[in-house]
């Protein structure tokens, strides 16, 4: 392992955000710490569905970080052990919708002919994205960080401030989601409520999502073994029970648009809080002198965001 000339860095998190920071972080040579008090597998990322592209988060840098991360994500896609695959879907609407301007630079975009679309959708284009089995992905980047040098820790309580994370080294790197909430004051970051439905996957390949955003979305994920279908966005509503009534609604939208999922066994139901802030938390700042760099506050895009986000990290501590 080689000896790096850099200060030693504290990445606060072990979700998508965190895990992804201090990789780039590490592979640019500093000397990271990563910790965090839930493991990776326990954390709001892996509830995920996942899909790239901006959702849930009003910020208008979202864009460009979403498109920087499309280079780190198209290549991690050329690896099966990454949990991330390059899959053709289709955005559909059923009032008149244009595709934004943006995608039409996206791998495979085409605007879809009225008779391709699924009942009731007048509207729609499709493009390549990448999806993410979200356990498989954090496992991969966990496993890749460790690879990398840095240290990795689970801590037995969540740090109570910035003064805790800088007892741990000279330079923090804060992407808590939710939890910054508690670890820096910030009344911004509030829970969005989301619930999936996993279910079987009876031979589905890419996804759907309908189009505009709304409370009650429509949109399916499938992965190899099984298909994630959605969603819900709830602002505000910050506890993690599921709805049974809810993933009924979810389950017979979701057949509408696709009839091949009317026979499929639920697997199980999924329930996560979006980290949501009416803007990225994205900045340096100080705290008793000592450089912090925050880096939370993703909403419902934080998978999409994470490389986008983590170079900006880099350019921001160097
Ligand atoms: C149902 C649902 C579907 C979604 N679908 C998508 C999608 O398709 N595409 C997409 O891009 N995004 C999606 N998202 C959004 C995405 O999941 C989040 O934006 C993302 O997971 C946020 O990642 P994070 O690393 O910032 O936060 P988290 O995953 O919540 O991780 C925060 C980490 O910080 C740690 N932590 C917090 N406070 C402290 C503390 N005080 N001390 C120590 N550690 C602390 C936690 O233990 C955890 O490890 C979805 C979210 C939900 C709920």
């Amino acid at each position: 392992m080689a000896v790096s000339a850099l200060p030693e860095v504290v990445v606060v998190g072990h979700g998508v955000v965190g895990l992804t920071t201090a990789l780039a972080l590490s592979e640019a040579g500093w000397a990271v710490s990563a910790v965090s008090d839930r493991a990776h597998r326990a954390t709001t990322s892996a509830v995920a569905g996942a899909l790239w592209g901006p959702y849930v988060c009003d910020d208008p840098r979202v864009l460009g970080w979403s498109l920087g991360s499309l280079p780190d994500l198209v290549a991690l896609a050329a690896d099966p052990r990454s949990g991330v695959r390059m899959a053709q879907g289709m955005e559909a609407s059923r009032e008149q919708a244009d595709a934004p301007a943006w995608l039409h630079s996206v791998q495979g975009f085409a605007i879809c002919h009225p008779s391709e679309l699924p009942p009731g959708f007048g509207w729609g284009w499709t493009y390549q994205a990448p999806v993410f089995d979200m356990p498989v992905h954090l496992d991969y980047l966990m496993g890749r960080l460790v690879a990398s040098g840095a240290r990795v820790r689970l801590l037995d309580r969540p740090l109570r401030d910035l003064d805790e994370a800088l007892d741990i080294a000279p330079v923090v790197v804060n992407c808590t989601g939710l939890g910054a909430g508690q670890l820096v004051g910030d009344r911004k970051v509030v829970p969005s409520w989301g619930q999936l439905v996993i279910t079987e996957n009876p031979g589905i390949d890419g996804f759907f999502s309908d189009h505009p955003e709304s409370e009650d979305p429509t949109y399916w994920i499938a992965h190899p073994d099984y298909i994630v279908l959605g969603g819900t966005v709830r602002h505000g509503k910050g506890d993690l029970l599921s709805d049974p009534e809810v993933a009924d609604e979810i389950v017979t939208r979701c057949r509408a648009v696709r009839p091949a999922l009317a026979r499929v066994r639920i697997k199980e139901i999924r329930v996560g809080l979006r980290p949501t802030r009416p803007r990225v938390r994205l900045e340096r700042s100080a705290h008793r002198g000592a450089p912090v760099v925050h880096n939370y506050g993703h909403g419902g895009s934080g998978v999409t965001l994470a490389w986008g986000c983590a170079r900006q990290v880099q350019s921001l501590i160097g």
